[in-house]
């Protein structure tokens, strides 16, 4: 076990006893390091590099027209409850030259999911950083996600879930290629 993880499980197990369980009981004796391990998993997007995840996943193409991926499955951390939130993340792109290799769009994704995050900025940074990596001529990320720090608390927000987009280039400017976009993703 590393020194991180032995720092986080310690701290987890004070945060047991404060709420008035025993850390010592038969099923919570190991609880404090799964629980640290399975945090270090959830937030494991702080270790990963760019240039590493793409690893040269990015090819020469003629391909002009827009490409979509739908429905990436996303798993997040909340940053004001560290209470996840989850959902679909749809991403589009009208490459300029060049295309990224398509488990890589999905890395992408987990690279910035797995961290302290709040919707709006995760939103932005996949979008950010796939333009910036394909030098797209646009870049367009929605996601909808349910949050559990909402769901959990008061029985009216249960089923809400909430819808962020950004737009980059070709998709901020140009009106036509935003819609084809929004109606591709619909289902
Ligand atoms: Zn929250």
């Amino acid at each position: 076990m590393t020194t991180t993880t032995k720092n986080i499980a310690d701290n987890f197990r004070e945060i047991i006893e404060s709420l008035g369980e025993d850390p010592n009981r038969q099923g919570l004796i190991d609880t404090p390091t799964r629980a640290a391990k399975a945090l270090q998993a959830f937030t494991q997007g702080y270790q990963e590099d760019l240039t590493t995840l793409i690893n040269g996943a990015l090819f020469e193409s003629e391909m002009d027209e827009m490409v979509i991926v739908k429905d990436i499955e996303l798993y997040s951390l909340c940053e004001h409850h560290l209470l996840p939130f989850f959902g679909k993340c749809h991403i589009a792109y009208v490459p300029n030259g060049k295309v990224l290799g398509l488990s890589k769009i999905a890395r992408l994704v987990d690279m910035f999911s797995k961290r302290l995050q709040i919707q709006e900025r995760l939103t932005k940074q996949i979008a950010k950083c796939l333009l910036e990596v394909t030098e797209a001529k646009g870049v367009a990320v929605v996601i909808e996600a349910k949050h559990l720090c909402m769901m959990m608390r008061g029985v009216e927000k249960q089923n809400s879930s909430m819808t962020t987009s950004m737009m980059l280039g070709l998709f901020r400017d140009n009106a036509r290629t935003r819609s084809d976009f929004l109606t591709l993703i619909q289902r």
